[in-house]
């Protein structure tokens, strides 16, 4: 048999999906996986009568590959990829390639680049998002590493890349672990898109006494408009319309509300932390998670705590796609977005990733959780000044401020008197009100600084650096 040209380690349901695009691209396969059973099974199910071979370890994987080799591992993060790293690394030779395809923290991958590299294998780590039928029918990728590393897996990765109108779902992102970088903030974007999403059907359902039909009506009416049609949008739709087969009841309904948060959601929040970027609406996604997960606790609190009664108040009507909740949402996503290119901002330069905006914008168009409509005008305006501090303040975003702010602060004071928790439609309301303020109440933090700790302080009047004796 003629070698392949594209090997793969880790059959979860990531690393078989990519790997059957890899062939239907045209790419010869060959793939290993720890459990070979795994393998067994797979060539067995779904590789049959594909140009896709199996290999039981990893010498005789490394020796169906053609040269140099371009190895994709889709495996758990953490020490797992260290692991494979050591025990494939005595079979490759110069030139070979390794890519990290998981979702790995940017700094593990920063230092795996180095230290691959100094032995002369290429080294990328590559962010993939899209979930297992983007991983088949093309998948937004967000790889980073040496330019000549990318340059060698350009083509395969670009025939694999979901397709949008202006070329395929990935670019070369930029050096080191910045690929994995903003996969994790894509993903930090996500979890705050998914935490409004659930504010909204929550207020939909317990302020509007709405079923899961007719929230499913209101998706769809959302999902019809450029402000929030979007992937996200449309599988809420879905997960609103579907039955629980057993009971023939709403399946969301059954769900059992706690939400895990490890890995990318809190990485990029510790990240945004110590570069000093504010990212509260996705702040308060991980934490709405964190609030999940207390179950026991929020249940016991229900009667020590009791809320109000849901009081109903204005949010539109189902005829005019609930508008006041829409702004709600709108905003709320813009803030999503605003705040996670605001941190690839700063980490960009932190790091001196040189990240580009308009083409992670661009990538993210197609195949990927986040993909929206509105990334085309996100990618408009880092077109049209790509040192934007914030989204916010681009002609269109604004626009959609002054449109709809009046209708965000009314959900918010509507589910404060109510008591239902909105913490991301609240973030995005004290953000934007913080960013649009020119004088924060931070100069009497300032003075209290001083009074205890002698931390000193600036002036508005006069240059320098001032200590006053505030008590006698
Ligand atoms: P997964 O459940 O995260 O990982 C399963 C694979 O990892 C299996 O092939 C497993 O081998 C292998 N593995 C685990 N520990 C290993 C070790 N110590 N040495 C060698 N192999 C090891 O699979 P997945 O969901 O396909 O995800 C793969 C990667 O992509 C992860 O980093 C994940 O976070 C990321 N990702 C997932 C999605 C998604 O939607 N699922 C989307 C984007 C990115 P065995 O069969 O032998 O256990």
């Amino acid at each position: 048999m003629s070698k392949a040209h594209f090997g793969l380690i880790g059959l979860g349901v990531m690393g078989e999906n990519l790997v059957l695009n890899a062939e239907r691209s045209g790419f010869s396969s060959v793939v290993y996986n720890r459990t070979y059973s795994k393998t067994e099974d797979f060539l067995k199910r779904s590789a049959t009568g594909r140009n896709i071979q199996g290999a039981s370890d990893l010498q005789d994987f490394v020796n169906k590959l053609e040269r140099p080799r371009r190895i994709l591992m889709m495996i758990k993060a953490g020490p797992a990829i260290d692991a494979v790293i050591k025990q494939i690394s005595p079979y490759l030779e110069e030139g070979d390639l390794l890519i990290d395809g998981g979702n790995s923290q940017f700094l593990d991958t920063e230092r795996r680049v180095k230290e691959l590299e100094s032995q002369s294998f290429g080294y990328i780590g590559m962010g993939v998002s899209g979930g297992a039928k983007g991983a088949l029918e093309g998948p937004s990728m967000m790889p980073g590493g040496t330019k000549a590393s990318y340059e060698a897996i350009e083509s395969l990765l670009e025939k694999m890349a979901a397709q949008v109108e202006d070329g395929p779902c990935v670019t070369y992102i930029g050096p080191g672990g910045s690929g994995h970088f903003v996969k994790t903030v894509h993903n930090g974007i996500e979890y705050g898109i998914e935490q409004i999403l659930s504010e909204a059907y929550d207020l939909m359902s317990r302020v509007g006494g709405m079923n899961c039909s007719q929230m499913a009506d209101v998706l769809s009416h959302w999902n019809s408009t450029e402000e929030l049609s979007s992937y996200l949008v449309e599988i809420t739709e879905a997960c609103l319309r579907t039955k629980d087969p057993e009971s023939g009841r709403d399946i969301v309904e059954l769900i059992m509300d706690k939400a895990g948060q490890k890995g990318t959601g809190l990485w990029t929040v510790v990240s945004a932390l110590e570069l000093g970027a504010p990212v509260p609406t996705i702040y308060a996604s991980l934490n709405g998670r964190v609030m999940s997960s207390i179950k026991d606790q929020r249940l016991e609190a229900e009667s020590i705590l009791p809320a109000p009664i849901p009081e109903p108040f204005d949010m539109g009507c189902l005829d005019d796609g609930m508008h006041l909740l829409m702004d709600a949402v709108v905003l709320s996503c813009i803030a999503s977005y605003a705040q996670g290119m605001e941190l690839l901002r700063i980490g960009s330069l932190e790091y001196n990733y040189q990240l580009k905006m308009p083409a992670i914008a661009q990538i993210w168009k197609g195949g990927c959780i986040i993909r929206s409509r509105l990334l085309k005008r996100i990618q408009d305006a880092y077109e049209s000044n790509p040192q934007l501090a914030n989204l916010f303040i681009d002609p269109w975003f604004s626009a959609q401020v002054e449109a709809r702010i009046s209708g965000l602060a009314h959900i918010v004071a509507g589910a404060a008197k109510s008591g239902i928790p909105v913490p991301c439609f609240s973030s995005t309301l004290d953000y934007i009100n913080s960013y649009r303020t020119g004088r924060l109440p931070q100069n009497l933090v300032q003075a209290m600084r001083d009074c205890f700790g002698s931390h000193t302080y600036e002036r508005v009047d006069k240059e320098g650096s001032f200590h006053t004796e505030w008590i006698d």
